[in-house]
């Protein structure tokens, strides 16, 4: 047994109301865009890909109020799963994460096209044609358990030195997404090497804390910065002077996944933990133990043992490289 069986956060963040960007300006409900009418990258900012994660949420009602415009380009403001939200309850944070699956796993045309219905297949499929045209892309998530913040940027060059370029958070973790299917910062050009279309998904902290909210924020900002979107002045008046923090970047070799319904984890972890000596044992699947494959492997994202299942995603091991 793990302390994180037991893990019970307090909801600290409520969702904020969000009605007002219902119509949007694009045809898809919730979804806005800004059209500089001068050429430039299309920049989009998204939020609820997951519905009980409110701190990317907060993080566009800034936007919104705050007017930021694109000086050239486009910029699109999005919460994807407006469904699920709808049905956040305090009592029940953790219930509201999709309404039928994943919407954070249907990200490749062979699924896009095939005829089976869900509620995020549908939202997905009304997302498709504009996340198939922006150049950059921001997903917004927090996490279960309170882990440190993280940015995932897949496996493209491009993608690192962007994340390295936006600078915050402290973690830039790369890596391959997940088998039970591909997230939405990985579909098509996003993952091609020959594309120059880059995402980044960002993992804020724990899904219902004030400090995730913060990072949302200064992840958008900067983010933002980076695409030409808002001045550094803005950025400085919306944002401690301090935020940012030299970067750590792990490379996952290898995701851990669940394959029995009684996976637990030898320890109480919550990410980034590096385990000194190859073959140490971290994980219980059923019979199988789970060991580090090489020495100081380190932790990424470590699922909570009261959510695992199997086919999805126990834990990813990684490597620091820079
Ligand atoms: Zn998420």
């Amino acid at each position: 047994m793990t302390k994180s069986e037991g893990f019970k956060p307090t909801v600290a963040v409520l969702p904020p109301d969000i009605s007002a960007y219902r119509d949007g300006n694009t045809g898809i409900p919730y979804v806005t865009t800004f059209d500089s009418g001068k050429p430039g990258p299309h920049v989009m900012v998204n939020a609820l890909t997951h519905g009980n994660e409110l701190c990317g949420a907060h993080a566009l009602c800034f936007l919104f109020e705050q007017n930021v415009r694109p000086p050239k380009g486009k910029l699109t403001l999005s919460f994807a799963n407006v469904a699920a939200f709808s049905r956040f309850d305090k009592h029940q944070p953790f219930a509201s994460r999709f309404v039928d699956e994943d919407f954070n796993r249907l990200w490749n045309d062979e699924v896009l096209d095939d005829a089976r219905q869900s509620q995020e297949l549908a939202r997905a499929r009304e997302f498709r044609p504009l996340v198939a045209r922006v150049d950059y892309l921001l997903d917004i998530h927090s996490m279960h358990l309170p882990s440190p913040a993280l940015v995932l940027t897949g496996l493209q060059e491009r993608s690192l030195r962007l994340a390295q370029a936006v600078g915050i958070p402290s973690y830039v973790v790369l890596d391959e997404g997940h088998q039970a299917g591909r997230r939405m910062r990985d579909y098509n050009a996003f993952s091609d090497p020959h594309s120059a279309k880059t995402a980044l998904l960002v993992e804020c902290g724990q899904h219902w804390v004030q400090s995730s909210v913060d990072v949302a924020r200064a992840t958008a900002l900067y983010f933002l910065r980076e695409c030409g979107i808002v001045d550094a002045e803005f950025c400085a008046a919306h944002l401690p002077v301090s935020e940012k923090q030299p970067q750590t970047v792990v490379e996952v070799s290898t995701p851990v996944t669940i394959t029995s319904t009684e996976f637990r984890f030898a320890e109480d972890y919550r990410g980034f933990e590096t385990i000194k000596e190859a073959g140490s044992l971290i994980a219980y699947d059923g019979d199988q133990e789970i060991r580090t494959p090489y020495d100081d492997c380190v932790l990424v994202m470590p699922t909570a043992t009261e959510r695992a299942k199997p086919g999805q995603t126990g834990v990813r091991l990684g490597r620091v490289i820079a």
